[in-house]
């Protein structure tokens, strides 16, 4: 069943059919912008303490509430026993909705447009103005501060743990007057990157926005020859197009719907 609810004929409420069709959208919508391939994913916050994410598929291949499954913040543990299997880095979304009350929704990505940026010494940071939300440089996480320090742990870069997802989520930085966190985006060492948002259409939309963001910084440094021949956005400019940015995210969400409907490769049976 539909979220592990734990009964095969329960009929959940309309307006949970509704975030779970707007769910499953979104993974489509991440892959068909290359955000996602068969690894990485979406989450949303249902409540205080529980969120929900599809079970371990690729994002693409989403299309049921039967995917679905319930998790606790505070654990990242699975609500159900007998839930399918989930994903390892459950724990990014975890403890990103822990440390940030308001935050109602996480994206994680392999893009091989920003991995770049996160394994040189060049930050990514805002010279386009749909990505203002980037600010003058993007944090980097790196997995080995935390794994460094346990002979015994898995060097692998994945985040499979509380204390490493602690670790993430801190490098997003204080949460600010609304409980968003400092940074909504943080990069992670030759890994990806996380996205955090108030909703998903804005997750995704930061997420589509920070890759964009990576091509133009690159194809501008190689233009210029160098990164530091790239106008950037001071910090005001960064700022004021982060807000612009936000008003105008109702625009693109029922265009990336359309595109996805239109796809034979995505189903949404929601
Ligand atoms: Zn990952």
């Amino acid at each position: 069943m539909a979220t592990n609810s734990g009964s095969k004929s329960h009929r959940l409420p309309d307006d949970e059919l509704a975030l779970i069709r707007k769910y499953i959208h979104g993974c489509h919508i991440l892959h068909y912008y290359n955000i996602v391939d068969a690894y990485g994913h979406l989450s949303v916050r249902l409540s205080e303490s529980v969120f929900m994410m599809s079970r371990y598929m690729a994002p693409a291949l989403v299309s049921s509430t039967d995917d679905m499954v319930l998790y606790d913040v505070e654990t990242g543990e699975a609500l159900q026993k007998d839930a399918p299997k989930g994903f390892s880095e459950r724990f990014i979304h975890s403890e990103i909705y822990k440390a940030y009350p308001k935050v109602q929704s996480v994206v994680h990505s392999h893009s091989l447009e920003v991995v770049p940026f996160s394994i040189s010494s060049t930050p990514l940071r805002a010279c386009f103005h749909m990505a203002g939300f980037l600010g003058t440089a993007v944090p980097v996480w790196d997995a080995a501060t935390v794994y460094r320090d346990d002979p015994l742990a898995s060097n692998d870069m994945l985040v499979r743990s509380t204390g490493m997802g602690a670790s993430l989520a801190k490098a997003l930085g204080p949460a600010d007057a609304e409980g968003l966190p400092k940074y909504p985006v943080a990069l992670m060492r030759g890994h990806g990157f996380v996205a955090t948002a108030n909703n998903i259409e804005m997750a995704i939309s930061k997420s589509i926005y920070t890759m964009q963001n990576a091509q133009i910084q690159r194809a501008a440094a190689g233009l210029s020859g160098s990164m530091e021949g790239v106008r950037f956005f001071s910090e005001r400019e960064a700022h004021d197009a982060g807000l612009t940015a936000i008003a105008g995210a109702a625009k693109p969400w029922p265009l990336w719907v359309a595109e996805v409907k239109g796809h034979a490769l995505y189903k949404n049976c929601v």
